[in-house]
C-alpha cells in the first residue's frame, strides 16, 4: 500500500471534521492497525476518552520510561478504573540497554551533555516506541499547533518516510481552553500537576514548572534549550521531536 498517497487522502478526509470525528473516522482504517501513543497528558486523555467511549479499534499505548512522575502513573491507574474495557499497553525500556546506559553515563548523566540526554531518550523512549509501532501503519498522537513554535503549519496527517508510517494529529488545531472544557464536561481523569504550573509533563528529572506567560517548552530540558535547536531537536506539545528541516524521521521522545 502506498502510505504516502493515502496520507493525502486522509488529510482531505480528516481536516474538515471535528477532532472527535477525526478519531472515530479511523474505524474505516482498522486494517492499518492504528496506534495512539499517550503521554497521559490532559490532551491525550481527551483522545483516550473518545477511543474508549466510542470503542474505536485503535491500540492505545504508553511508554513508562522508568523516570515518570508518580502522578503520571496514577493517571494510568485511573484510566484502568474509568475505562475497564480499554487495555492501555505499557512499553518499557530494554533492561539490558538501560543497565548499559547507566553504567556508561550514570543515573542522571543526561544533564551533562546533549549527546548523553539523547542517549537516555533513545534508550528509554525511542527504542520502546519503535517496538510499540512495529505492527502499525497509522500512528496517532496529541500534537497541537498551539504548543509548537516552528510546526505551526503541521497538517492533520503527514507521512513519516523514515518510519514508513502515517502520523495523525486529531487535536492539531484544538485550543487548550477547548480541551480543558471537554475534560471537565466529561469528568475525565487528568494529572493534577497540570494545575500546578506543568502544562507539559515528561520525565521527572527533565520537567519543571513554568511561570505564567512562559512557553510550555520552557519547562522541558530547560538546561539545554538553546543548544537543542542546533542538534535538530525541539519540543512540540510536550514531546521532544526532531526538527522538520533536519529529518523527516520525526520521532516522539
Ligand atoms: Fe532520560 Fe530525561 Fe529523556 Fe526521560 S526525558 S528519557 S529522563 S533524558
Amino acid at each position: 500500500m502506498d502510505l504516502n498517497a493515502l496520507t493525502q487522502k486522509l488529510v482531505e478526509e480528516l481536516t474538515p471534521l471535528s477532532w472527535e470525528e477525526r478519531i472515530t473516522h479511523l474505524r474505516n482504517y482498522a486494517e492499518l492497525f492504528p496506534a495512539f501513543s499517550t503521554s497521559l497528558s490532559y490532551d491525550d486523555q481527551a483522545i483516550t476518552h473518545v477511543i474508549a467511549e466510542e470503542d474505536i479499534p485503535i491500540r492505545v499505548f504508553a511508554i513508562d520510561t522508568g523516570r515518570l512522575f508518580e502522578q503520571t502513573l496514577e493517571v494510568l491507574q485511573k484510566n484502568e478504573e474509568r475505562y475497564p474495557n480499554l487495555q492501555i499497553e505499557t512499553y518499557y525500556p530494554n533492561a539490558e540497554k538501560t543497565q548499559n546506559l547507566i553504567a556508561r553515563q550514570g543515573i542522571n548523566g543526561f544533564y551533562d551533555s546533549i549527546e548523553k540526554r539523547k542517549a537516555c531518550c533513545f534508550t528509554r523512549k525511542v527504542e520502546p516506541l519503535a517496538r510499540a509501532l512495529e505492527e502499525s501503519q497509522i500512528w496517532m498522537s496529541g500534537l497541537r499547533r498551539e504548543h509548537s513554535d516552528n510546526r505551526g503549519d503541521l497538517p492533520v496527517a503527514e507521512y513519516d518516510a523514515g518510519r514508513d508510517i502515517i502520523k495523525i494529529y486529531p487535536i492539531i488545531d484544538v485550543s487548550t481552553e477547548d480541551l480543558r472544557a471537554y475534560i471537565d464536561a466529561h469528568n475525565i481523569p487528568f494529572n493534577p500537576m497540570h494545575d500546578e504550573g506543568y502544562p507539559s509533563i515528561g520525565c521527572a528529572p527533565c520537567t519543571r514548572a513554568i511561570k505564567a506567560g512562559e512557553h510550555p517548552r520552557q519547562g522541558r530540558w530547560w538546561w539545554e534549550q538553546d543548544d537543542a535547536q542546533e542538534c535538530g531537536l525541539h519540543v512540540v506539545d510536550g514531546k521532544l521531536v526532531r526538527a522538520k528541516q533536519t529529518t523527516n524521521n520525526q520521532g516522539l521522545l
